[in-house]
Formats: structure tokens, sequence, C-alpha cells
């Protein structure tokens, strides 16, 4: 049986004029997930996209999985190609589809005609490859039209026909570049590898900035987090991960100022250096995994002070979003279990026991003016180094 993929675009058929631009950048990164798994023809026609092997070595599972991590897609499926005449479409029938009804009670088949000289129309292509489906089944099935568990579809096209049944949901969102580069700044915690998923998948382009604290963090630690970018790089491809010490800068600020305004000021350097670190690598946005109030240092005004120390804007796609729903979506994206793991952070050395919750800047200024804010930054942006976190689908 001749097996291929069929995956539907999501957002991008809106896209009017601008249609075309974002169709290229999906069959380019298709075509550039496919080069792992095996020799593929990838062409598109009417908002799908048809993903051939070109010789038995291909691995279709794993471009099928390819496939729906692929941001930009809203559904995938596998379909049986045939010929097209009716007793080829009948064979597929009875020899393909039965598999994908295992567990279902019910189904009903949608025929789709866009080669109009095809002498059946779509009304007596449901009925016959329906028939077959039954007898192929021996009554363990019945069709539904109005509620059915699969729905089966016959597609008779230009060159072939194609069937298949049950579509799996894709990624769905925009392909991944087509809203220009972010950086993300990546801890080894539960959120901020859910920001970096879901700026990806409104076609951010990803880079990453980790900051750590040697030796107050562990070589471990920072596994861990390269470990987490390959997870998310599933969907949105190779991360780049610059990192970052801060060790001095934390142990200055442990050295001359308030202990209270320890956490503000750290994130202030972090995102003056993110900053630097994006512009140095064309990323024009900053990505964290802040949520409002989760912690002190996520209030309205501690966010305000940060955030003033941006010269990019700073996106946030946590913020409205409560821990638990955070959560589902690091299982789903399977970041959880690694986020957990329980290394320190450079957040968590040198924590003040009272960190203010409702900071006010100009006192936050008065402790950064203690510290040659300008030369710290400098000599941590020095410190940089880049590993390649390389997705494993
Ligand atoms: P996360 O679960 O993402 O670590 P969090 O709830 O622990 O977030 P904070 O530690 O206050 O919250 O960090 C808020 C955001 O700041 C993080 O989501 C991340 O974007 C960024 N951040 C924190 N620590 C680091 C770090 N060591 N390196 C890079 N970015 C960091
Ligand atoms: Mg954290």
């Amino acid at each position: 049986m001749n097996e291929i993929i069929l995956c539907k675009y999501g957002e991008i058929v809106l896209k009017g004029a601008n249609k075309k631009f974002f169709e290229d950048m999906l069959c380019r990164q298709l075509k550039d997930r496919a080069k792992k798994h095996g020799h593929f023809e990838i062409t598109r026609a009417q908002s799908t996209i048809y993903i051939k092997p070109l010789d038995g070595d291909c691995d279709l599972d794993g471009m099928f999985d390819s496939a729906m991590h692929t941001f930009g897609i809203a559904a995938v499926s596998r379909a049986a190609v045939c010929e097209k005449n009716l007793d080829d479409i009948k064979r597929v029938a009875r020899e393909y589809i039965p598999d994908f009804l295992e567990n279902c009670r019910t189904f009903k088949v949608e025929g789709k005609r866009s080669d109009k000289h095809f002498p059946y129309n779509s009304m007596d292509l449901s009925q016959i490859v329906g028939g077959e489906i039954l007898s192929a089944m021996n009554g363990k099935i019945k069709v539904d039209v109005h509620h059915p568990d699969v729905v089966v579809k016959v597609e008779i096209r230009e060159t072939a026909a194609y069937l298949h049944a049950g579509q799996f949901k894709g990624a769905g969102g925009m392909p991944i570049g087509s809203a220009g580069n972010g950086l993300v700044l990546l801890s080894g915690g539960i959120d901020s590898p859910v920001a970096a998923y879901m700026m990806s998948k409104r076609g951010l382009h990803i880079e990453a900035v980790h900051f750590e604290s040697f030796p107050y963090t562990s070589e471990l630690a920072r596994e861990k987090v390269i470990d987490l970018a390959r997870k998310v790089a599933a969907y949105s491809g190779d991360i780049y991960v610059h990192v970052i010490s801060l060790t001095h800068i934390q142990e200055e600020i442990a050295r001359n100022c308030e202990e209270d305004y320890f956490t503000l000021l750290l994130r202030r350097y972090m995102m003056t250096i993110a900053s630097k670190v994006a512009e140095k690598h064309k990323c024009r946005c900053l990505i964290t995994g802040e949520s409002l109030g989760q912690v002190a240092s996520q209030t309205l005004e501690a966010i305000t002070v940060t955030e003033n120390a941006a010269s990019l804007p700073i996106l946030r796609p946590c913020i409205g979003m409560d821990k638990e729903e955070i959560v589902t979506i690091a299982r789903k994206i399977d970041t959880f279990e690694k986020s957990i793991e329980p290394y320190e952070d450079c957040c968590t050395v040198f924590t003040p026991r009272h960190p203010r919750t409702k900071p006010e800047l100009s006192k936050v200024l008065v402790q950064e003016q203690k510290l040659d804010f300008d030369a710290l930054v400098e000599e941590a942006l020095a410190t940089e180094y880049t590993i390649k976190a390389e997705a494993e689908i």
C-alpha cells in the first residue's frame, strides 16, 4: 500500500494576499524536517501539503511525528494513495481503512471530488466506500452520519485518489520565523519553557539566554536547561542557548546592596544583559515566563521596575495564566518532569528573606547606583558562550 502524509494548514488560510509567503515558509520547514527521515517529496494543493515517501527506506512514522510538531499545521493524517478507478478505491477501502476503525463504534464517509471528470460524484463515493468498509468489518461498526466516531475521507484529486480515516490535531499556530526572532530568558523552571513554546507557536524563531552563577549553581543545572531547550526544540526547531555568568554581579549585589532588593536588582541586570544579547543575535523582543502575582518579583510594581531596565519589548505569554494552566502545557510539551528536577537556579541563591513586593523604582535605583552597573554588564556579556540544543524530532 502506498501511504503518504497529508497536512492541512491552520491560520495561514486566512492570510489573503500573504498566504503564499506563509505556505512557502511552511513547506521549506517541512522539507528541512524531512531530511532526518529519508527521501520525501513535499508538494501542496488546495490548502493541503502532501508528503510522499520516495523509497522504501523512509521513516513515515518519524515524519508523521515531525509534522505533528510543526507550527502552522492544523491537522495531520495518513492516507493511502490509489488509482483513480473504482476497483482500486474499493480495494483500499477494504484493506487499509479497517485498521483505523478498530476501537470505534461508528463512522461516516465523506467523498470529495476535485476532478469533476471522475464518473462518480461525492455522494456515490461515500455510499460505495461506506458499503465496502461495512462488509470488510463484518458488522463490527455502524454508520452514523450525525455524530460518527471517525470520518473516513475519499478525495479524488487530479493525479490520484486518497483515502484516509481520522485526522490528528496538529500543532496549530503560525510557521516558525513568520513573526521574526525572539530571545527567551530560559531558566530551569516550569514557566519559561512554556513561554518559549507559546511564542514559537505564534511564529517567532527562538533563541535563548540562560543565566548561571557558578559555583553557586551547578553544571547539572545548566545541563537541565539545555535538556529543556531540546524538548522545546521539538516544536521550535534547534535553539541556540547563550549562557551568561552572573556570579560576579550577584556577589557584588550581596556585598553592597540592601538585602530586600537583591532579587529586583538581579532581575534588572538580567533584563539589560538579555536586551544586549538579543540585539547581538538580531532578536527583536524578550520572552519571559512571568505570571502576574506568582512570586514577589512578579507583582505589577516589580514588573514595572524590572521592565524599565530592558530596551526591547518583553512578551510574557504566561502573564494571565494560573500555575495549573501552565503545568498542563508543560506536560503536553513534555518539559514538566525535567523542570521539577531540583537544581539551584541563580534566582534561588542570595534570595532575600523579605523581598519587596511593591518596590519603588527610585529606591531601587538608589541601591543600583552603589554598583558600576555598566561595567558589570559588560563583564557579564564577555562570559557568553553558546550551546546548540538540537531537536530530537
Ligand atoms: P520559571 O519557572 O520560568 O523559572 P519562575 O516562576 O521561577 O519562572 P522567576 O524565577 O521569577 O519565576 O523568573 C521569572 C522569569 O525570569 C522566568 O520565567 C525566566 O523567563 C526568567 N529567568 C529567571 N531565572 C532565569 C535564569 N537563570 N536564566 C534565564 N532566565 C531566567
Ligand atoms: Mg525560576
